[in-house]
C-alpha cells in the first residue's frame, strides 16, 4: 500500500548528507526512525519490499549452488560466546546480554555474530569426511551496543537483514574454491542488483576478522566522502574449527579440523545504493529492485474522465501481464502532488496519459534517473521493459565512472590527507611491509586504509619507504 497521507516535503540539499540521508530514508518510507531506542529502527512497507527484493534474490542464488538456509536461536548460551576467548574479549563490550523473569542471571547474549551460535552445532554434526561439506546461510538479526554515533542501515545497534553463510570443507583447496564463488554472490549483488561497482579489495591478513587467515572485503563511497565497508567474504582456515573443535576423521581414521568460509551482509547494501543513487528530489531505485516500476498518472480533465481512466487501466493492464511492477495512482489529489510522491520514492519510470494522449493514442514517459521525457505510442509498450534495463545498465555505468573518479593516485604522502579532505580515495603502491602500512594509514587520524587491490597490474614507489611496491593500496575517510 502506498501512504495516502505522504507529505509534500522538500527534500534537502543532497550536499548536506547527514540531514539529506535521514530525510529521505523517512520522506520516501524505508524506515520510520523515531524508535525510542537508540541504533534501533523500523522497517515501513516500502522500505522492507525493496529489502525483500534482495533478500529473495540472494535466497534463490544461495540455493542454486546448494547452500541451504538454517535458523539458529537469536539468544546464545553464555558458555559458547566463551568459547573462543579471542572472539569474546572483541565482542563483550557490545554484547546485549540477556537475564529472564526475576532471575537475575545471565542466561546469553544477543547474538553479535553467528559464529558463537553456529559453530558448537557443527562440531556435534561433524564426525567424518562423508559428513562434509556443510554449506549453510541464514538471514538474521545481529545486536551490537554501538558507542559510536548510530546511523540507520549504516551502524545500528539491531543489524537487520543480515544474510550469514557459513561453511565446513575437508580441504583447504575446497574451502578456498568456496570463498571465490561467495565473491561471485557479492559481486552480483553489487552490480547486476543495486546497479553499484563491486569495490573489492584483498586485507592484509592483521586487519581480517578476528582468527581470519585473509578477505576479500567490500567498500562503499558515501557522499560525504566517507567509505563503508560494505560486506565481506573471509577465510577463517582451521582457525575457528580448532577453537570450536569441528574436526573429522578421514577414510584412514586420520583426525583433521575443518577448513571454514564465512560471509555475511545485509542492510548496508541498501545504505549504499540509496546514498549513491540518490538527489535532491529523494530516492532513485534501480528498476530491478524497485516494488514500483513504473507509476501511471492519469491527467484528469472534465468531461473527459471515462476516456482517460479506460486508456490508463488498459495501459496498466498490458504492462503488468508483461511481467512489470506497475502501479496506477488514483487518489483525488493534484497531479504536482502525485509526481513529487513518486519522485521521492524513486519509481524508475512515470507515464502520464491526458486527454491529448488518448486522442493521439501515445503517453508521456519520464524517466526518475536521467529526468529524461520522451512521448511513446501506447501500441509500442513492449519496449518499456528494455527501457527498464537500459536505465539498469546506465545507473551502473554512472556510478563506475564516478567511483574512477573518485580514486586518486599518488605516491607522495604529503599529498594524502588533501586527497581526503577532497572527499576523494587516495590510492598508491605499497611495498607490502606492515610498517609502511601501518605508518600511511595512521599519518592523519580518522583515516583509514582498506586493503589492497586484487587486480593490481603495475607498480610504483611506496610513499613511506620509495621502495618499489606491487600491491595498491586505499586510504580513505571511513565509518
Ligand atoms: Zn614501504
Amino acid at each position: 500500500m502506498v501512504r495516502e497521507d505522504s507529505t509534500y516535503e522538500v527534500i534537502k540539499s543532497k550536499e548536506d548528507f547527514s540531514e539529506w540521508y535521514n530525510q529521505v530514508l523517512s520522506a520516501a518510507g524505508i524506515l520510520d526512525t523515531s524508535y525510542d531506542m537508540k541504533g534501533m529502527f523500523v522497517w515501513m512497507p516500502y522500505g522492507l519490499k525493496i529489502m525483500k527484493f534482495l533478500r529473495n534474490e540472494w535466497d534463490k542464488l544461495f540455493n542454486e549452488h546448494g547452500i541451504e538456509e538454517v535458523y539458529f536461536p537469536q539468544i546464545v548460551p553464555m558458555k559458547y560466546c566463551k568459547i573462543n576467548k579471542a572472539w569474546w574479549e572483541g565482542f563483550k563490550e557490545e554484547g546485549y546480554k540477556v537475564i529472564a523473569g526475576s532471575d537475575d542471571k545471565v542466561q546469553g547474549a544477543l547474538r553479535p555474530t553467528g559464529e558463537p551460535a553456529i559453530y558448537p552445532l557443527y562440531a556435534q554434526w561433524v564426525r567424518t569426511r562423508n559428513d562434509l561439506p556443510i554449506r549453510m546461510y541464514e538471514t538474521v538479526s545481529s545486536f551490537r551496543y554501538e558507542t559510536k554515533q548510530t546511523r540507520p542501515l549504516i551502524r545500528d545497534r539491531e543489524i537487520t537483514n543480515w544474510f550469514e553463510i557459513h561453511t565446513c570443507h575437508a580441504t583447504k583447496k575446497e574451502a578456498e574454491k568456496e570463498l571465490l564463488l561467495h565473491v561471485k554472490f557479492l559481486d552480483y549483488m553489487f552490480e547486476e542488483m543495486l546497479a553499484l561497482p563491486a569495490f573489492r579489495v584483498n586485507k592484509p591478513v592483521w586487519e581480517c576478522f578476528p582468527g581470519a587467515v585473509g578477505a576479500y572485503e567490500y567498500y562503499s563511497l558515501l557522499p560525504d566522502g566517507k567509505v563503508m565497508e560494505n560486506g565481506s567474504a573471509n577465510n577463517l582456515g582451521q582457525a575457528y574449527a580448532k577453537k570450536f573443535g569441528i574436526k573429522f576423521k578421514d577414510e584412514k581414521g586420520k583426525e583433521d579440523y575443518a577448513w571454514m568460509i564465512c560471509t555475511g551482509n545485509g542492510g548496508r547494501f541498501l545504505a549504499a545504493m540509496i546514498s549513491e543513487h540518490g538527489d535532491n528530489k529523494g530516492l532513485i531505485l534501480p528498476p530491478r529492485i524497485a516494488p514500483i516500476q513504473i507509476v501511471i498518472i492519469p491527467i484528469i480533465f472534465k468531461g473527459k474522465e471515462q476516456q482517460v481512466w479506460e486508456a490508463a487501466e488498459k495501459v496498466k493492464k498490458e504492462l503488468t501481464s508483461s511481467g512489470l511492477r506497475v502501479h496506477l495512482d488514483a487518489r483525488d489529489i493534484t497531479p504536482g502532488r502525485k509526481f513529487n510522491d513518486w519522485e521521492v520514492k524513486g519509481v524508475p519510470l512515470r507515464m502520464e496519459i491526458g486527454p491529448r494522449e488518448v486522442e493521439n493514442k501515445e503517453l508521456v514517459i519520464r524517466a526518475r534517473f536521467s529526468d529524461a521525457k520522451t512521448t511513446m505510442k501506447i501500441n509500442d509498450l513492449k519496449s518499456i521493459g528494455k527501457m527498464l534495463d537500459k536505465i539498469q545498465n546506465d545507473m551502473l555505468d554512472k556510478s563506475r565512472e564516478k567511483l574512477k573518479d573518485s580514486i586518486i593516485f599518488t605516491n607522495n604522502k604529503k599529498e594524502i590527507k588533501g586527497i581526503m579532505e577532497n572527499k576523494k580515495i587516495a590510492k598508491m603502491y605499497w611495498c607490502g611491509n606492515q610498517k609502511c602500512y601501518n605508518a600511511l594509514v595512521n599519518l592523519n587520524e580518522g583515516y583509514e586504509g582498506f586493503g589492497t587491490s586484487i587486480n593490481s597490474k603495475g607498480s610504483g614507489k611506496c610513499p613511506n619507504c620509495n621502495k618499489t611496491g606491487h600491491e595498491e593500496l586505499f586510504i580513505a575517510k571511513s565509518y
